[in-house]
């Protein structure tokens, strides 16, 4: 065929690839609901243009320049975390292995069932691939090894840290007294405060595993992909995660 030469195909998959890396980019990031957004005006755009609309093609194309700037303004922190983190591994880093998920959750549940018992909250992020850089940064660095003594006495009320969120991530306590975002959902059930919302507002936006132990229950439940996992044991947190993570790593 004569229109489709090899500068042609190399054309198409480099567009691919940058379309591909723009979304991978953006996604599990507030940025991701403003990049649908653009798509929309830039098909409205196109449907304007083909129908010679000239007042609503000539503002459209005005404030298309605009937001160009907005964006960049607005969406600065991410498009800053976003290139930090290019090549930046999660979890454990670039393998998984089994006995580091293990150990950790150990320590992790012994903390929790420990908080538990003490009528203790406490709020726990684990990333898995979405970044949780921004989370991070707006804490207190820790970056500790992994132990349910340090979990418990970050959560023991009279300390300082106790408030907040922590993160782990590359196989590390990378940061306590973390605000998460609070989720909008009106179908969230009125028991629930302000914790187990900032669980569930984190694992909307991010792919991010949150276990929660409520100081009012007494009761430990996991959060993910916006839905809540309540009262679990120890074993169905364990079966849970690895279950996430067998299918989160399963795509690579
Ligand atoms: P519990 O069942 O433990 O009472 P809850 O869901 O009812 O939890 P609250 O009683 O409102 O929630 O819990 C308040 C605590 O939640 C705060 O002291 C703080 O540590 C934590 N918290 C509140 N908002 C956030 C947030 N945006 N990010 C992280 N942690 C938060
Ligand atoms: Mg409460």
């Amino acid at each position: 065929m004569e229109f489709l030469n090899w500068q042609m195909i190399l054309e198409i998959l480099i567009l691919w690839f940058i379309i591909y890396s723009i979304i991978l980019f953006f996604y599990g990031t507030r940025a991701i609901q403003v990049l649908r957004g653009i798509v929309l005006i830039m098909f409205a755009f196109f449907v304007f243009q083909k129908l010679n609309l000239q007042v609503v093609d000539w503002i459209f194309t005005k404030l298309f320049a605009i937001s160009v700037i907005a964006i960049l303004i607005i969406f600065h922190p991410e498009i800053r975390h976003g290139l930090a983190r290019l090549g930046q591994q999660h979890l454990f880093g670039a393998t998984l292995r089994d006995e580091d998920v293990d150990s950790m959750l150990d320590q992790v549940m012994t903390a929790c069932e420990n908080l538990a018992r003490n009528k203790y909250g406490a709020l726990i992020a684990l990333e898995i691939k979405d970044p949780l850089a921004n989370y991070v940064e707006k804490g207190i660095t820790i970056d500790g090894k992994i132990s349910a003594e340090l979990i418990e006495s970050i959560f023991t009320p009279k300390s300082i840290l106790h408030d907040g969120g922590i993160i782990i991530q590359h196989g590390k306590i990378s940061a306590a007294g973390c605000i998460f975002p609070l989720s909008e959902s009106s179908n969230l059930n009125r028991i629930f405060g302000t914790r187990h919302r900032a669980a569930i507002g984190l694992s909307e936006e991010t792919d991010a595993i949150i276990i929660v132990v409520s100081e009012e229950r007494n009761d430990i439940s996991l959060v993910y992909n916006g839905k809540m996992h309540k009262d679990l044991s120890r074993e169905s947190i364990f079966t849970l995660v690895k279950e996430i993570l067998k299918q989160k790593y399963a795509q690579d």
